[in-house]
């Protein structure tokens, strides 16, 4: 893995050894902080080192991003927008090894690492078009006044990032912020540093985006995200991760007074009832769940199955999950890679033990894989694993695991099912299956999340807005809503 991260590396001009992991400026630069170590996901051995970007780099990003910001918007709105389409194209023929490199780093199978490239080139073509369809308003004000309203960027605004999707999460922040007439100084998680500062080299380079408009600075949250979230130029901030750090950025931002927009973790609710479609019901529920190993902040992570079908769902959901191909991430076949980091690995052991303890029942998993290679032994690997005779109180029925770990519980009447689904502190996404449409949507209808799918799970696109409700945030990111978050407005009145 090391031979093949650096030859990525050495392809982007980064030196293989201790790469100069931040983009500021216009150029890779190394960090002044201690140096950070990165475990390989597959074995657990070290694979690569950089140094924390700290806080000489975060102010050198944020004076450049508050210059590039300006000549951004010295450009008209319909450049703007011509120049983000050419961003986006500019990730073609990168495709590829980006998807390699994320893959490398993040563990997860390639195959999904190319999705999320995809994605970045959407989100940039989506948000260029809005570049020049962002118009003020006149206010019909009862006085001999005109009144209008502009909307304006915010000027250099912090974005900070997780480890689950660093391309889609840097992507998804990016776009708008730029469009909105904003520059960028974004932080990924100290665990999946290059992707982004690589992505930001493309996207500024294909898009002659004027130098330091994007800026990526890698490092340890207490250390270059702290010094992202007290810099006093930094005038909004958007967070995606925990509801813990999220908690920490809201009160940096309050201090401050600072607006922020925070994207956070979900425990979100499968409902089933027992006039769904059982074969589509059943597809769904694993994928919902074990797609990126649960490593998904919209993972359906509780699946409520109404009583009379319980036992003939989870039969089936049993036989389904065991043939998930879980593998090595660099293999196309691979459909379940192993999770990111041993920390996550053994958080997720733990909650099951502690769950199983507490009287739930392993349908199936709970192991590793069999036929990894002999290196592959100590790797983050778990296969598929779904508990039943859970309790709503149980920690494994309350805290966000993301790990491959579906918990089973079962209702009786459609009251009960929005009770159960409701019964947590996060409000992130949920769906509900059933051929009734009517109950369907008046059960969807009650159901406290940002996001809600009817006979599906996870669809998104990057026209719709997203977000949660309770300790998985507030704020919008994605569509119109995204957008608005990277302005506010400035009133005008004139004496006639
Ligand atoms: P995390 O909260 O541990 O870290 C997220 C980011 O915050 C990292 O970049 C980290 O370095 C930084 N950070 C940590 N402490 C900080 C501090 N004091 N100041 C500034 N920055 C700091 O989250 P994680 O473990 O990287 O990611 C997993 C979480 O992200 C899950 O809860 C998941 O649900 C959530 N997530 C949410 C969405 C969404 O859109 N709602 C999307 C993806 C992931």
């Amino acid at each position: 893995a090391r031979d093949r991260l650096g030859l990525l590396l050495d392809a982007y001009g980064l030196d293989p050894q201790q790469p100069n992991a931040n983009w500021v400026d216009g150029q890779f630069v190394g960090g002044d902080g201690d140096t950070i170590t990165l475990q390989d996901p597959v074995t657990n051995l070290p694979l690569l080192h950089y140094r924390d970007a700290g806080e000489a780099v975060v102010t050198q990003a944020i004076e450049a991003a508050h210059s590039a910001q300006q000549e951004w918007m010295a450009l008209s709105a319909s450049e703007r927008g011509r120049r983000m389409q050419a961003a986006s194209r500019g990730l073609e023929g990168h495709e590829e090894s980006l998807a390699r490199l994320e893959s490398l780093i993040a563990g997860k199978p390639v195959r999904d690492c190319r999705g999320e490239v995809d994605k970045v080139r959407e989100m940039f073509e989506y948000y260029a078009g809005w570049c020049d369809k962002q118009h003020g308003e006149v206010v019909d004000v009862p006085s001999s006044h005109l009144n209008y309203v502009q909307r304006v960027p915010y000027g250099v605004v912090g974005q900070i990032t997780p480890w689950n999707a660093p391309m889609f999460t840097c992507g998804w922040q990016l776009a708008p912020a730029l469009a909105a007439g904003n520059a960028a100084v974004l932080k990924p998680s100290e665990l999946t540093p290059l992707t982004s500062a690589v992505l930001a080299m493309l996207l500024e380079h294909s898009g002659r985006l004027p130098a330091g408009l994007i800026n990526i600075v890698n490092g340890l949250g207490h250390t270059t995200g702290s010094a992202l979230t007290t810099h006093p130029q930094i005038a909004k901030l958007v967070f995606v991760g925990s509801p813990e750090t999220g908690r920490l950025i809201a009160e940096a931002g309050a201090r401050r007074l600072v607006p922020s927009v925070l994207e956070l973790g979900g425990k979100s609710a499968n409902i089933v009832f027992n006039d769904a479609a059982l074969d589509d019901a059943v597809a769904g529920a694993q994928a919902a769940i074990f797609a990126a190993a649960g490593q998904s902040c919209v993972a359906g992570s509780r699946l409520l199955l109404q009583q009379d079908i319980a036992e003939k769902f989870c039969q089936r959901l049993a036989a389904a999950a065991s043939t998930i191909e879980v593998g090595l991430p660099g293999e196309d076949e691979t459909r379940m890679g192993p999770l990111q980091n041993a920390a996550q690995y053994q958080r997720v052991r733990q909650l099951i033990d502690e769950a199983i303890a507490e009287g739930a029942e392993l349908l199936t998993g709970g192991t590793r894989p069999e036929g990894l290679p002999d290196d592959a032994a100590q790797g983050n690997f778990l296969v598929p694993t779904v508990l039943t005779k859970v309790r709503p109180e149980m920690a494994i029925a309350q805290e966000e695991v993301f790990g491959p770990v579906l918990v089973v519980m079962t209702f009786e009447d459609e009251a009960d099912a929005i009770q159960l689904a409701n019964g947590t502190p996060f409000g992130l996404a949920g769906a509900v299956w059933s051929q009734d449409t009517g109950k369907a949507l008046r059960v969807a209808h009650q159901l406290r999340a940002g996001t809600v799918w009817v006979n599906g799970y996870k669809s998104i696109n990057v026209m719709s807005p997203f977000g949660g409700f309770g300790d998985s945030g507030y704020g919008r990111s994605s569509g119109l809503d995204g957008l608005r978050e990277y302005t506010t407005t400035r009133s005008v009145w004139v004496e006639t």
